[in-house]
């Protein structure tokens, strides 16, 4: 696994998109992404899946284009509103314990 590729479209950006906490900052000049601003969800590197997935949907929509900055807010809005929780546990809401 080549950990310079695009995690959103699997170009080949020369550096890792995030080196553990640290942000390239760069934009990938195939999906428009930026890492570190787009992606950043809030910190959540669970939302940043999310956001990857919906990213590439766009991507995928779009005819594999450049994705500009004035379509970010609308994948990023959705992306972050997809709340996906799991179901909590029983012992979660079993109110005895
Ligand atoms: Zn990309």
């Amino acid at each position: 696994m080549n950990e310079n590729l695009c995690p959103v479209c699997g170009y080949d950006l020369g550096v890792p998109a995030w080196k553990g906490l640290s942000p390239s900052d760069k934009i990938c000049p195939s999906c428009g992404i930026q890492f570190g601003y787009a992606d950043f969800a809030g910190g959540s590197i669970e939302k940043r899946k999310e956001l990857y997935r919906f990213w590439r949907e766009a991507w995928i929509a779009s005819g594999k284009t450049f994705i500009p900055k004035t379509q970010w807010k609308a994948i990023i809005s959705r992306a972050l509103s997809n709340t996906t929780c799991p179901p909590p546990d029983a012992k979660d809401i079993n109110t005895n314990n």
